[in-house]
């Protein structure tokens, strides 16, 4: 299994980041891709994907992460990707985030457009976050059917959504907050996902799955989010997982 998703360079994990790796792998997890959410965090990811084996690591720069010289933090991220390029399998996470206020949305609308040319220039696929503003996310994506696809991670759509993002040849990829209660759209959304285009991730130390909510996510809980969507779906668990981690490979272009 692959968590595709994962910040365990944050200093959430710095105090028992070995045991939480060796119980990801206990639960059956052999391959963590690390997010990058900034230079610095994209660097951190890599310097992860050096040091261990089964990791990789994606570069890029978070909608809300505050970009006083883009310029240069671009510059940063593309020189990343050329030093490392059998650690970094994406750019991202990228995107859009109207939720919270840190940046504005024009700075992040620029901040995207750069790193869509940036992901063309690399021919590396990209990784979306996006937090209410799917619909401004896929009109420029449609608009921009160069970029090479890649995945919606933390899916936040509905079935409408969902398949406006797979017409555009992406995957989709679920958290933890798919298992809760109230997520009844975003299940509706899971439904409408081939098993050919579903990715399974954590996005640890964010949204754990049910029951561990409100507590700090890790990689061996993407267990638990798989065997919900294989209950959502009515397929064996071993089904879900099997798809995912080949859908994960080819998309990522992973090594074995
Ligand atoms: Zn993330």
């Amino acid at each position: 299994m692959i968590d595709s998703h994962a910040h365990l360079y944050l200093e959430q994990f710095d105090e028992d980041r070995d045991s939480v790796i060796r119980r990801a792998e206990e639960a059956g997890v052999s391959s963590i891709i690390n997010i990058g959410i900034d230079v610095e965090t994209s660097s951190s990811a890599i310097n992860m994907a050096r040091d261990r084996e089964g990791f990789f690591a994606s570069a890029g720069i978070h909608p809300q992460s505050p970009v006083e010289d883009l310029e240069g933090a671009l510059a940063g991220i593309r020189e990343l990707i050329a030093a490392n390029p059998e650690q970094t399998v994406a750019v991202g996470e990228i995107g859009l985030d109207y939720y919270w206020d840190t940046v504005t949305p024009q700075k992040q609308l620029e901040v995207l457009d750069c790193q869509l040319d940036l992901a063309l220039e690399v021919g590396l696929p990209v990784i979306f976050h996006c937090r209410d503003a799917i619909e401004e996310l896929l009109k420029i994506l449609e608009e921009r059917s160069e970029i090479p696809p890649g995945v919606f991670h933390c899916f936040e759509g509905g079935p409408g959504e969902a398949e406006r993002g797979l017409a555009l040849g992406y995957h989709i990829s679920f958290a933890g907050n798919v298992t809760y209660k109230n997520a009844e759209r975003l299940q509706q959304a899971a439904k409408a996902v081939p098993l050919n285009r579903l990715l399974l991730e954590t996005d640890s130390p964010y949204l754990p799955p049910h029951p561990h909510r409100g507590e700090r996510n890790e990689p061996a809980f993407v267990a638990l989010t798989r065997d919900f969507l294989a209950g959502l779906i009515d397929l064996p668990a071993s089904e879900v997982e099997n798809a995912a981690t080949e859908n994960t490979r080819r998309l990522f272009r992973l090594r074995a």
